[in-house]
């Protein structure tokens, strides 16, 4: 299972991976912990990030792609994972799209967290209070100015996401507002859904999986390629020309007033081309 987490910092992502990691076994990808135990460990990749993250911006997307592909590619997240805190912006986005597609593979579902951003300021200034009292040592983002900072970086960058994943057809939207286990519970839902929708157009036969690439298949287009769309349109045309026509059966405005009899197995064929494109929606 692939899933990814979206919405804005306090939404609850991370205590939700961490359910989901006991829940079905697979890894949780924090790219803020990736990166704050980079800038821990002094690497180059931390020294660049540390000041952008001090302020509450963003890492530049190629940075932060180069250590997520590194780090699904591990064998510990064969079985599946959950990205929270990537993809951040749109480019992002398509990025994990290619690195899947490049491994057959693709997300089986983007949970998206609801919550009221009024709320977010107090819930990170109780997680702050909690944590002095455990005595952990606070993120130097965990401060009311540079939350400002984090959520304008969501709204700019990263609410965007939620209409590119509408538009896959992926987003399950939850309401974060509810209790723990309350929106754990619509998180489960919302995934039984996804596979159950999976499964069924699996069995539809026409909606199968390709068991190689991994991509759904919905007639003879596989989800995210355009190129049997083009075959269509290729035949359609062949089919057009090879429709005698002849100056008499023409109207002035070079419509075909009474088209010659075609043979059954071209009318057959025109009449698939044409139809076609409808089924692939
Ligand atoms: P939050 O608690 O705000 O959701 P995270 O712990 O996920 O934050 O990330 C902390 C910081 O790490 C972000 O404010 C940002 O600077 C950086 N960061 C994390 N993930 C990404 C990403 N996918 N792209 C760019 N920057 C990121």
């Amino acid at each position: 299972m692939r899933i990814v987490l979206l919405g804005p910092p306090g939404a609850g992502k991370g205590t939700q991976a961490k359910e989901l990691v006991t829940k079905h076994g697979i890894v949780q990808l924090s790219t803020g912990d990736m990166l704050r135990a980079a800038v821990a460990a002094g690497t180059p990749v931390g020294l660049k990030a540390k000041d952008i993250m001090a302020r509450g911006d963003l890492v530049p997307d190629e940075i932060v792609v180069a250590i997520v592909s590194d780090r699904i590619g591990q064998p510990d997240a064969k079985r599946g994972f959950i990205l929270d805190g990537f993809p951040r912006t749109v480019p992002q986005a398509a990025a994990l799209d290619r690195m899947l597609a490049k491994k057959g593979l693709s997300l089986d579902a983007v949970v998206e967290l609801k919550v009221d951003p009024d709320i977010l300021v107090r819930r990170i200034a109780n997680r702050v209070e909690q944590m002095k009292l455990r005595g952990e040592s606070l993120r130097p983002d965990d401060n009311p100015e540079v939350l400002k900072q984090r959520l304008a970086a969501y709204a700019a960058q990263t609410a965007p996401l939620v209409e590119y994943y509408r538009g896959q057809g992926s987003l399950r939207s939850i309401d974060g507002m509810a209790s723990i286990e309350d929106v754990a519970s619509a998180i489960g839902r919302a995934l039984a859904d996804a596979a159950f929708r999976r499964g069924s157009t699996r069995k539809a036969g026409r909606g199968a999986r390709n068991s190689s690439s991994g991509r759904k298949r919905v007639g003879r287009k596989a989800v995210g390629s355009k190129k049997p769309v083009k075959k269509v349109v290729k035949r359609a045309k062949a089919a057009a020309r090879r429709k005698p026509s002849s100056k008499a059966s023409r109207t002035k405005v070079g419509r075909t007033k009474s088209a010659p009899r075609r043979s059954v197995r071209n009318r057959q064929k025109s009449n698939k081309a044409v139809r076609s494109p409808r089924l692939t929606k």
